[in-house]
């Protein structure tokens, strides 16, 4: 083993007795050496005050906080029920939304019967719906099933630095024992944003996507 394995072994092993989230690296290490963490985003469900309250009677319960800022796990799960079969203990987050929406990977729609497309967040017209359920309610979704399109939050403060503007589309080099470069992947600029990549299981287990793989923005054949 040479001195950086053994560095980098060591880190981890620090970083996990403290708690340290060895994912994210600081604001100013991604700013310096221009990569992306990449976070591998699981099935879930933003929900309306509306079902929140059918579903549950009570507000979303945070469970733990999510690395963009003001997002949370709650404590409350619900099942997907779809034409050929059903999916429990599925992740719900807050806060709520105008709309309720279903992201879900295109195994799990193939598995649940439910011909969802590739999407971004939030536009849900036009989309399937599915049935949710909670331990002691249900809610028929008559729109609102997508599987979201790979994306990139983007602190507004960054984005001069990586030569892109908001809503551009690039190309993502991602470094992983399976190497590949994944093209639309949409910018979003925001103050409120940290910085972070976001592709769903199917593109995270395609790509051999571990713990603390980075991306970089390719633009034809320079890389940012
Ligand atoms: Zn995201």
């Amino acid at each position: 083993m040479n001195e950086a394995i053994v560095e980098d072994v060591i880190k981890k092993i620090i970083d996990e007795l403290t708690g340290n989230d060895s994912i994210r690296p600081s604001r100013d290490s991604d700013i310096t050496s221009n990569s992306i963490p990449v976070e591998l985003s699981a099935r879930h469900v933003h929900l309306s005050e509306e079902h929140i309250n059918e579903l549950f009677g009570e507000p979303l319960v945070l469970e733990k906080e999510l690395s963009q800022p003001g997002q949370f796990l709650s404590k409350q799960r619900v099942r997907l029920i779809g034409p050929k079969n059903v999916i429990n203990n599925v992740a719900v987050l807050g806060p709520s939304r105008p709309s309720s929406q279903v992201e879900i990977s295109l195994t799990d729609a193939r598995f649940l019967g439910i011909e969802a497309s590739v999407g971004q967040s939030g536009e849900i017209e036009g989309t399937p719906g599915i049935i949710m359920a909670s331990t002691d309610s249900i809610v028929g979704l008559e729109e609102g099933v997508l599987v979201a399109g790979r994306h990139i939050h983007m602190p507004t403060s960054y984005a001069g630095k990586f030569d892109v503007r908001d809503k551009e589309m690039v190309s993502i080099h991602l470094d992983t024992e399976r190497p590949v470069i994944m093209e639309n992947v949409l910018v979003r600029t925001s103050d409120n944003f940290k910085l972070a990549m976001h592709i769903d299981f199917d593109e995270g287990n395609g790509s051999a996507w571990k713990s603390g793989v980075t991306g970089k923005i390719i633009k034809g054949c320079r890389e940012v």
